[in-house]
């Protein structure tokens, strides 16, 4: 399918406004989507190690946009630069910029705590607390000093597409639930304080086949309301459910992004291609 994207690249190749999936469609519902993130010259450092690499991406709003490389090359970095996760790593050092509505999140007016709320965060490994399905959704809002009602409880678990198979059982603890219901329980607890970005890293990669496709439809569920960043090493997975794709390689360099269509089918760079066939080193 042709790309109808007509901004014109910027200087590390990056296209950065048309969705994806939608670019080529119909014309009548694409168009430029307004940028939510955007990395400048962001570098990050672990002690003397250089993590990240003169980043600069504009991420649009919604959809999902897809972070992928081999091991070691930065991509959790990155997502946990975004709602500075990277606080709570002693010997991590940020340098440049990561603006949030355009706002920098690195600034010192912004408070970590509230950020996270509006940048909500789904790990690897599903991690509920210890305690009810409730009080696992109700969490993000408690913290904040918030009541919570049974409805947001609720609503965020019919959007994580979990309130039907655990309707009547929200006393019981989160830890009783299979693998693929607690990553969803995990999605609940980030989507009820109400969110504008979901960061995603490797959400699926502990679950089974039938755990993830339901993981993968829920993630394309909602991409319509959220802005969704996903850490995958699953380059099928990125194809599949992406609508931008961001590929990162070895030293944290961000060599190339753009509509996953183009940078699964034809990448602007030979070190992506390479990487993408499986003829990287
Ligand atoms: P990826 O997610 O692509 O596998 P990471 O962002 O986890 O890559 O890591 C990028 C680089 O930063 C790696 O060299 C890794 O060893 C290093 N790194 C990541 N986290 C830490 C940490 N907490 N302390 C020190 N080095 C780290």
């Amino acid at each position: 399918m042709e790309s109808t994207e007509s901004e014109p690249a910027d200087d590390h190749g990056t296209s950065v406004t048309a969705r994806g999936k939608d670019a080529g469609g119909d014309g009548a519902t694409a168009g430029p989507a307004r940028t939510i993130l955007e990395a400048r010259d962001l570098n990050v450092y672990y002690g003397e190690e250089q993590a990240l690499r003169d980043v600069d991406i504009e991420i649009p709003e919604k959809g999902v946009t897809a972070v992928i490389g081999p091991s070691g090359c930065g991509k959790s970095t990155f997502l946990r630069c975004i709602n500075r996760m990277n606080d709570l790593v002693d010997a991590a050092r940020v340098e440049g910029e990561l603006l949030f509505d355009g706002k920098n999140v690195y600034d010192d007016d912004v408070d970590p705590v509230a950020l996270r709320r509006k940048i909500g965060m789904v790990f690897q490994q599903p991690n509920p607390f210890p305690k009810s399905i409730r009080d696992n959704v109700a969490y993000g809002l408690k913290v904040q000093g918030e009541d919570v009602d049974e409805e947001t409880i609720h609503q965020a678990l019919e959007r994580a597409a979990l309130l039907e198979e655990i309707d009547g059982r929200l006393d019981e603890s989160g830890l009783e639930l299979s693998g693929g219901q607690q990553q969803r329980l995990c999605i609940a607890r980030a989507i009820a304080p109400d969110p504008d970005v979901l960061l995603m890293d490797e959400p699926a990669s502990a679950l089974d086949p039938v755990a993830t496709s339901k993981i993968e439809d829920l993630i394309e569920d909602l991409a319509e309301e959220y802005t969704v960043v996903i850490v995958t090493h699953n380059m099928q997975q990125a194809a599949r459910i992406s609508d931008k794709t961001a590929v990162f390689l070895t030293g944290g360099e961000l060599v190339e992004f753009g509509n996953t269509e183009k940078i699964f089918e034809n990448p602007d760079h030979d070190r992506v291609e390479d990487y993408i066939t499986g003829k990287f080193g």
